[in-house]
């Protein structure tokens, strides 16, 4: 099924995300918290690509076993500015001949070591030409891409940034999924900015429950969003205290979530990190709120 069909519903859904392993010894506990995570029917599933230097090989594997085996619909990551346009198309039609029918299309962050080459030479340089690939060789799939509440950290500007970001939807991208963010008023001036532009497909909102208080400083160096004082008051509060802090995460996430919800925007992701008790704990907090549709 469209991912895009699902976010019509105006129902308020949750939506998990995923990452597979590096090693394949890691790969059977990914594929426990996998389906534990599945167990609990969530809108969909996505499985990342080779974020945050992670390896991309499980990846459609994973997203392929959610679909078939625990039927819960599944969206693929893809990026593609470190490919050559042959791996990139051998991927798309990987994930066709597997029926995976949505792909999140992302540029990919530049490696350390190509930042100085020569970008004119590269197959890619933005998702936008990974989506007109995509609608050229599987004009079926459902395309998402990323956008970013706070502005992606190489855009000069939130006008600039919203320009390209329209390009995307322009090029066939039929919903977008946030970045992680800590303060909802920064996603509401983004919503509005948005339709202001003209962007008026479904924003999937992205939520990070921090468990850890270590998992902090990789989430600012990674998306550079803005941690609001009161969630840094949690942290130094209850960071030394591993069961106090998961609590507490699990509590603001769920928080911010309830606050979106209210305020109509009823696509939240969790980004659940593989982590089937942080899925769990956010859907026992929404029994009630979710409970018609997940029952
Ligand atoms: P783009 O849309 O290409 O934008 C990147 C920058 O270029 C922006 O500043 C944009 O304004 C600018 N830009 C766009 N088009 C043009 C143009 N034509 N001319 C000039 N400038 C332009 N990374 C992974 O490696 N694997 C993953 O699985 C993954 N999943 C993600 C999921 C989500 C929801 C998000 C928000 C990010 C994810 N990322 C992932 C990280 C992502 O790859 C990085 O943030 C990356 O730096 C940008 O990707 P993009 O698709 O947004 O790029």
């Amino acid at each position: 099924m469209k991912i895009a069909n699902i976010l019509k519903d105006e129902r308020p859904s949750v939506s998990f995300e995923v990452f597979p392993p590096k090693q394949r010894s890691s790969l059977e506990s990914v594929e426990r918290a996998v389906k534990e995570i599945a167990a609990l029917k969530p809108a969909f599933m996505s499985v990342t690509y080779g974020a945050g230097g992670g390896t991309s090989e499980y990846t459609l594997e994973i997203a392929k076993t959610i679909k078939k085996s625990y039927c819960v619909e599944t969206l693929e990551h893809l990026t593609c500015v470190s490919s050559s346009k042959d791996t990139v198309l051998r991927q798309i039609e990987a994930i066709k001949e597997n029926g995976v029918e949505n792909i999140l299309a992302l540029r990919g962050d530049i490696p350390a070591e190509m930042a100085d080459c020569d970008k004119k030479s590269w197959d890619y340089n933005h998702a936008t030409e990974l989506i007109l690939q995509i609608k050229d060789v599987y004009p079926e799939c459902c395309i998402g891409a990323a956008c970013y509440p706070e502005v992606h950290p190489e855009s000069s500007n939130s006008k600039e940034d919203i320009r390209h970001l329209k390009e995307k939807v322009d090029a066939g991208c039929e919903f977008l999924t946030t970045q992680m963010f800590f303060d909802n008023s920064l996603l509401y001036s983004f919503l509005y900015r948005l339709r202001e532009a003209g962007v008026t497909v479904p924003v999937v909102a992205g939520i990070m429950p921090i468990t850890r208080a270590s998992q902090v400083e990789k989430a600012i160096r990674l998306s550079g969003c803005h941690v609001p004082q009161r969630f840094k008051s949690i942290v130094d509060r209850f960071g030394s205290d591993p069961e106090a802090m998961k609590q507490a995460g699990i509590a603001y996430a769920t928080d911010q979530i309830i606050d979106l919800f209210a305020n109509g925007v009823s696509n939240v992701h969790v980004y659940s990190m593989n982590k089937p008790d942080v899925a769990k704990g956010i859907f026992s907090n929404l029994s009630c709120i979710l409970g018609k549709i997940y029952e």
